[in-house]
Formats: structure tokens, C-alpha cells, sequence
């Protein structure tokens, strides 16, 4: 097990409705240390590729993406949720479903910070069904910039998100992939990874 997986076992609550809780560390109370490890790792994962900008969404994904664009040293940017229309021409926009809230939200980047010379590796706390992931990534092409990999703190591998877009080409990389969780025994299965 690696360390984000030991912690999972640890502190991580899995809630019916396939949600598992880290808010003990990673997404409500922070563990900045164990932040810090993820930026590490994530560095290291992503060291063969060149990196220009961290792409995340708000809001849990800025405590991850934080560390992991001061390891590499570039800018972190982040999407943000939006309700406003008036938009157009000034920023990227993507559609989301949000998984943990149910509902769509714009979410937008604004043109000033994308541009088609990016090498962009885009980081979120969670992959479920994989909205986000795609919203970023059609902010990332909508400005011609290039998505070099994706970082994933946790990949509930029993939902669609891991499939799809690895399916679409893209190489993502998840610290802890859960393959079963459950709720009854608080149980949790982790796939094995190389
Ligand atoms: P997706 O777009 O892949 O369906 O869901 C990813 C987003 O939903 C993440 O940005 C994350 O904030 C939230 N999310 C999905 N599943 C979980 C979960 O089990 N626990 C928590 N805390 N957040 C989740």
C-alpha cells in the first residue's frame, strides 16, 4: 500500500451512495504534509513530460494542485464554478455535473491563462464519472493548449470516469484507485498498482 492508500485505510469513511469521505485530511481538514507527499508524487510520475500549468477545479481540487505546481515550479490555475452568462469571448467554458451535488454548473478559465503554447497537467481529489475530468479537458483543447496527463488523488474504480478517459488516450495517473467500498463494514479494496 502506498502512503495515500494507508491513509485512506485509516481515516477514510465510506457513505452510502458510493461516496467515500477524506475530509479528516484531504478536502475539508488538510493534512499539508500529506499534501506535500502528493505534490511529490505526482513530480515524479509526471517528471518525463513538460509541464507549464496545473489545471484544476474548484474547490477541493486546489489543495492538491497547489503542491504539485510548486514542485514543478509553474502556475496553478484553477476553474472556476459560475452562474453568470455574460461570459462569452473573455473565458473557456465547459458544462460539469457535479457527482457529490447532483446538479450543472458552468465553469470557466479565463482566456488570460490558457494559451495554445501550455503543456497543461490537469489534478483533481477525485475521479468518479469523470464530468470534471472532461470539463478540463475541453477547456484545455478549447485554447489549443496541450493536456500532457492527468493526476488523480483518489479513482473510484468502480465508476465509468477511470474507462473513459483513458479510453479517449489520455494517460492518467491515480495515487489510490478504490475498487470496492463498503458501507455496511466500512471495507476497502484497493487495485493493485505497479
Ligand atoms: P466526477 O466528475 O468524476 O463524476 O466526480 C469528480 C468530482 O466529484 C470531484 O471533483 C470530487 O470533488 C467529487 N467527488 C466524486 N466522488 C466523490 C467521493 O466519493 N468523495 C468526495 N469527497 N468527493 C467526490
Amino acid at each position: 500500500m502506498n502512503f495515500l492508500e494507508e491513509r485512506i485505510r485509516k481515516d477514510g469513511i465510506v457513505k452510502p451512495g458510493h461516496i467515500l469521505k477524506v475530509d479528516s485530511f484531504l478536502n475539508h481538514q488538510m493534512d499539508i504534509a500529506l499534501l506535500d507527499e502528493i505534490g511529490r508524487e505526482f513530480k515524479r510520475r509526471f517528471s518525463d513530460v513538460p509541464v507549464t500549468k496545473v489545471l484544476t477545479i474548484e474547490a477541493s481540487g486546489i489543495a492538491i494542485a497547489y503542491p504539485v505546481a510548486r514542485e514543478f515550479g509553474v502556475p496553478m490555475v484553477f476553474a472556476k464554478k459560475s452562474k453568470s452568462i455574460n461570459i462569452e469571448g473573455e473565458m473557456y467554458v465547459a458544462e460539469v455535473e457535479s457527482f457529490t451535488h447532483k446538479n450543472k454548473n458552468q465553469v470557466i478559465v479565463s482566456k488570460k491563462f490558457l494559451s495554445p503554447d501550455d503543456h497543461v497537467l490537469i489534478i483533481d481529489d477525485f475521479l468518479a464519472n469523470g464530468c470534471a475530468l472532461q470539463g478540463l479537458i475541453s477547456i484545455t483543447e478549447s485554447a489549443g493548449a496541450t493536456v500532457e496527463g492527468l493526476g488523480i488523488a483518489v479513482e473510484k474504480g468502480f465508476q465509468i470516469g477511470g474507462k473513459i478517459i483513458r479510453n479517449l488516450g489520455y494517460r492518467l495517473e491515480s495515487l489510490a484507485i478504490v475498487d470496492a467500498m463498503d458501507p455496511e463494514t466500512g471495507a476497502i479494496t484497493f487495485r493493485e498498482q505497479p
